[in-house]
């Protein structure tokens, strides 16, 4: 048997583990599970097929397991004091970490269409913007800035830029330099940041984001099209977006008229690309170097947030796009927090431990 236990986390990292419910295949066939139970709310205890072909029992603690019955707002219960800190001036990043279909996107965005099943990124947002306004009654004068990025390949893609995707395809890195000051802020030169006030503006933008990362492929195999007369092979697993990380930033200034205490916290709600290993998503051109640069850089993410835990001297920040854009935001005083998303499915187990592991990073 197989007993993994989360590392004694030092500081403000926090791994919770959302395992979704089980889906109806194509052919509305039952799929079987592979989850057995949840001893507690921070455990599971699951079954699968190890590489050897041998039946195992597996489980893994967590500071907290959703299981699939969850909802979005038994979710959001457990991280809006998290949320609420970056009005209080913390830097706080949330991540959605697993294999394409497992549930980043439905715990990140969720379906926005439906009031009960919106994600936590909406549910973040309308919860800073009424806690702001309330607390403008003692003083309190907020400004908020938000920007939206996705990085595939290791190139940053501005989502929020007027100049359409197309026109800039492929935009070359020097263009969206990272810079860190000495405050500990960090400034993406090019990158459009906007002025936000409510949550109409914020929805308003993700709608043109998630646009905008539609429009990045659609002209990705435009341009295949016309150099090599193809378009590109999409992966067996899944659409375009499950291949990048998608980055979204509040950054929120605070000013109290009365007291003129200052504060500056940010928000970072990330939507990682999938984790599936090579062998899986049957990766070949194209697809292979995109499965490669998103393993090297979840790796590169793992690195750098185990290092931080570890308290490590030296933190490897530059080893990918992401942790180094993400640098001022991971250590520190700043709050940490891991969603490891799980596909319950028994034809995922291989998938899901991988997830785990990397996750508990005790391999
Ligand atoms: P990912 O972003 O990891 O590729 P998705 O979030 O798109 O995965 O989820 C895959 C499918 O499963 C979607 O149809 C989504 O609506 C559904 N799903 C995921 N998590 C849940 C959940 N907790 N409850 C209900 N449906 C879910
Ligand atoms: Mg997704």
């Amino acid at each position: 048997k197989l007993h993994n236990t989360i590392l004694e986390l030092k500081g403000n990292i926090r791994v919770f583990c959302r395992v979704r419910p089980l889906l109806p295949d194509k052919e509305c066939n039952v799929t079987e599970g592979a989850i057995v139970s949840y001893p507690t709310s921070t455990e599971f205890i699951g079954r699968g097929i190890d590489l050897m072909h041998h039946a195992q029992q597996y489980s893994f603690t967590f500071d907290k397991v959703f299981n699939h019955e969850a909802s979005q707002e038994d979710v959001f219960v457990e991280i809006s004091q998290l949320v609420q800190s970056a009005l209080d001036g913390y830097k706080v990043c949330i991540f959605a970490y697993g294999q394409t279909g497992s549930g980043k996107t439905y715990t990140m965005m969720g379906r926005p269409e439906a009031n009960e099943e919106k994600g936590l990124i909406p549910r973040s947002l309308e919860q800073i913007f009424q806690t702001s306004q309330a607390l403008q009654c003692q003083g309190w004068k907020y400004k908020m800035q938000a920007s939206m990025l996705e990085i595939y390949n290791e190139t940053i893609r501005d989502l929020l830029s007027p100049i359409r995707p197309g026109s800039n395809f492929d935009s070359n890195a020097k263009q969206y330099a990272i810079k860190h000051d000495v405050n500990g802020n960090t400034h993406v030169s090019d990158l459009t940041i906007i002025d936000v006030c409510s949550i109409n503006e914020v929805s308003f933008l993700l709608q043109q984001a998630a646009q905008s990362r539609y429009l990045f492929e659609y002209f990705a195999n435009i341009c295949a099209l016309f150099l090599f007369g193809r378009i590109r092979e999409s992966t067996q697993m899944n659409e375009q977006s499950s291949r990048s990380h998608f980055v979204f930033t509040l950054r929120i200034s605070g000013v109290n008229e009365s007291t003129e205490q200052q504060v500056q916290g940010i928000l970072n709600l990330i939507d990682l690309a999938g984790s599936e290993r090579l062998a899986k998503s049957g990766s070949t051109g194209d697809r292979l170097k995109e499965t490669q640069a998103i393993n090297k850089s979840l790796s590169a993410l793992s690195d750098v947030i185990f290092s931080i835990a570890k308290k490590e001297d030296h933190v490897p920040f530059r080893n990918s796009k992401l942790t180094y854009l993400l640098q001022p935001c991971l250590g520190g005083d700043s709050k940490t927090l891991m969603f490891v998303n799980i596909a319950p499915e028994a034809a995922s187990v291989q998938e899901s431990i991988c997830s785990l592991r990397f996750a508990a990073r005790v391999n």
